[in-house]
């Protein structure tokens, strides 16, 4: 069984210049017509930038978010969700 959301779901992940950068991520980026395609990092813009070549016609398609390393749980300085289970069990 294959989704037949597929194709639709790769149209909702493409971006054009100018446009919010919602998810830090890997970004494979489709020139028109003068280089092939090629990933690159998003991680600080705040908007997709034009290509200095083809201009606007530029256009980014997230190949996968990236999450950063000091945001996961188990690095996160101001949790300890996992100590505080088994504490009062009482042993004789
Ligand atoms: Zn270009």
């Amino acid at each position: 069984m294959v989704p037949p959301a597929a194709k639709l779901e790769d149209s909702q992940t493409i971006f054009r210049p100018g446009e919010t950068v919602r998810i830090k991520g890997i970004y494979r980026v489709l020139h028109y017509a003068h280089r092939l395609p090629h990933e690159t990092a998003v991680l600080v813009l705040k908007r997709f930038p034009n290509c200095n070549q083809c201009g606007d016609a530029v256009r980014y398609q997230l190949v996968r978010s990236v999450g950063e390393l000091l945001k996961d749980y188990n690095f996160r300085k101001d949790v300890d969700a996992e100590r505080s289970s088994d504490d009062d069990v009482l042993t004789e």
